[in-house]
Order: structure tokens, then sequence, then C-alpha cells
């Protein structure tokens, strides 16, 4: 049976170009560019709560690290360094091997080291720490939007939603549909580079990533920065064909593990961001607007329909699904 050490050496220590110094020592030694921050996260996925067991490890490994450079890429932080800290069951390095295949695969597409981590025997449990670097005062946060600002949603969020309710028999979606919300379940892209132009161009008074629902994720932008959102239905985006229209309006609103960014923007960036959405071929939604807080209760978000009349919404999806989510 391979040694904690063997596994590390086999499978995790790989050139680290970005680094002083990478895996093998008992730190790894970084130098941030002069100028820059580091915007610095971590992110725990336990199996049975956040991925099913039986996951694909080629999938797991690329999730793990993605749903961490979505953090960096909601903050418009280049991302730089990781460290992945493992516990595993066992030595099963069949399952290992994919699992490394899967993480530096998306290590490679992001252009970013694993300079080290820790390796241990228990219940499968992996914690990455993602770096990345931003201009000193320029990081996109959420605490900076403001009354009149246009909100955006990329990409099409409630598919990864979508994916987790086919996986689990809640829903029978045709094969196309299926295979595209299942990828989008399992291997999430990160919007590092939407969230890069989003800061450099400075098209953004706020951002964050869409990981717990377009609706709560909104909330946390309006709580941060003390105003109210509204959404108007007739911008959502589209729901794809094929599903459920009332199950696949509440993923879109309420499904989690998106990695979308949504952001807030001044008015006038309209034209940029059409420019920028076919730049990145990725499509943009303006799907509402900042208002003044209506109450003490800053962070409210209504969803409007063409009349202006609030639709009833729960911060966690339309009422008359009733229950929260699982
Ligand atoms: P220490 O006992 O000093 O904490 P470890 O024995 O845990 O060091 O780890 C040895 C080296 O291997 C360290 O440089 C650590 O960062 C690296 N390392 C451990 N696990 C991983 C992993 N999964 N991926 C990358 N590097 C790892
Ligand atoms: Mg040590």
């Amino acid at each position: 049976m391979p040694s904690e050490f063997d596994l590390i050496a086999r499978y995790f220590a790989r050139p680290t170009p970005q680094a002083v110094l990478g895996p093998g020592d008992d730190c790894a030694l970084l130098a941030p560019a002069p100028g820059m921050e580091l915007a610095i996260t971590t992110d725990m996925l336990v199996s049975g709560t956040h991925f099913l067991p039986d996951t694909d490890p080629r999938q797991l490994g690329w999730k793990t690290l993605a749903v961490n450079l979505s953090d960096l890429a909601a903050m418009g932080a280049t991302p730089r360094w990781v460290l992945l800290a493992g516990s595993l069951p066992d030595a099963d390095e069949r399952w290992i091997a994919a699992f490394a295949e899967g993480l530096f695969a998306c290590a490679k597409r992001y252009a970013v080291d694993l300079v080290g981590g820790d390796t241990t025997r228990g219940p499968l449990n992996l914690c990455v720490t993602a770096l990345g670097e931003v201009p000193a005062g320029a990081a996109l946060r959420r605490d900076g939007a403001r009354v009149g600002d246009d909100l955006w949603v990329s990409g099409q969020p409630g598919l990864a939603a979508l994916g987790l309710a086919q996986l689990q028999g809640r829903t029978q979606l045709a094969e196309t549909l299926a295979a595209r919300c299942v990828s989008a379940l399992q291997k999430p892209l990160p919007r590092v580079e939407l969230g890069r132009a989003l800061r450099e161009r400075k098209l953004a008074h706020a951002a964050i990533d869409v990981s717990d629902g377009l609706l709560a994720d909104l909330g946390h932008i309006a709580e941060r920065s003390g105003v109210d959102a509204e959404l108007f239905a007739a911008q959502l985006p589209h729901l794809p064909a094929g599903a459920d229209p009332l199950l696949a309006r509440d993923c879109q609103l309420a499904g989690g593990d998106d990695y979308e960014l949504a952001f807030a923007t001044p008015p006038g960036k309209r034209p940029a961001l059409a420019e920028l959405a076919a730049e990145l071929d990725l499509p943009l939604w303006c799907i509402g607007r900042i208002v003044g807080p209506k109450n003490e209760l800053r962070g409210d978000v209504r969803l409007l329909d063409e009349n202006g009349q609030s639709l009833p919404l729960t911060r966690k999806g339309f009422d008359h699904f009733g229950q929260d989510k699982p």
C-alpha cells in the first residue's frame, strides 16, 4: 500500500512555475507581484453533503477546484495558487489518479499551480484553498452596489440544479438537455475571464458568484450594500426548452451550484456589457435593478411582473413550492 508521501509524489506534486517553492517543504513560498493584493478563499466539499458519494472522481477533481476559482472570479482576481487538503477513505489509486486528473485539468485551464496541501485517511472530504491576485483597492466586492444600478447575471443559472434533479430522478429531461444540465452540475466553468474584465473595464460596482441560488446571492449583494433589489420576471434568462417550466424557474431562482456571476453595474454600461458578452461568447442578462431600501430590513429581493406588481416569492424560490430546499 502506498504511503501518504508516495501518493503526494505520484499524484499531486507537479511543477509549480508560479511559486518560489512548491510542494515538499513545510510551507510553499509565494511572491505576489508588487502593488497586488491577495484574494484568498477556501471551500470544503463533503461527501453526501456537497456531492453524491458515487460522483465520478475526475469530475469531482474538476469541481473541487472550480468552485474555489469561482470565488476568485467574483472578486475580479486572477487565480494563481491553490492548496489541497484531502481526507480519503483508503488509498484507492485508481480513484486518486482520476481525481488528480480532473483537478489538474481545471488547474491547467485556469493557469493555477497546486503548491501544497495535506493528505490524510478518513471520511471523503476535500478542501481547496485558492489564492489570486488583484490590483490593490480594485477587487469587486459585495458591498458596492448603488441605487439605480442594473443587475446582471451570466450564463444559465438553474441548469446545475436541474442536473441534480435529473440525477436524483425528480425529473426526466430529454437526453441532450439532461447531458447539458449534468455537465453544468459536475463541471462548472468559473467565470474568471468575466470577473477580470468587469474589474479591468470598471463595469461593476459589486459582484458575487451564484453558488447558493440567484435570489439568495443577490440578497447578499443587496444586504451588504444596504439596498434592495428588484428583478423583472420578463427579463430573466430564457428557460431551457424541454424542462418542466415551474421546476426550471425554481431551479433558476433558487437552485444552487451555478457558479455564474451576478453583478451590479451603472446603467450607462449596457453597450459595454453587450460587447463583453459577444467577446466572451457568454450570455449576460440584465435582470433587474438596485433600489433604495423599503424598510430597515435592507437586502430585500423582489420579483416584479410586467405591471410592476410583486410576484409571490421567498428567498428560496416561489412560495407555491412550499418547502425549503433540501
Ligand atoms: P507537514 O507535516 O510539514 O505539514 P506534510 O507531510 O503534510 O507536511 O506534507 C508534505 C508536503 O507535501 C508539504 O509540502 C505539503 O504542502 C505537500 N502536500 C501534502 N498533501 C498534498 C496534496 N494533496 N497536494 C499537494 N501537496 C500536498
Ligand atoms: Mg512541517
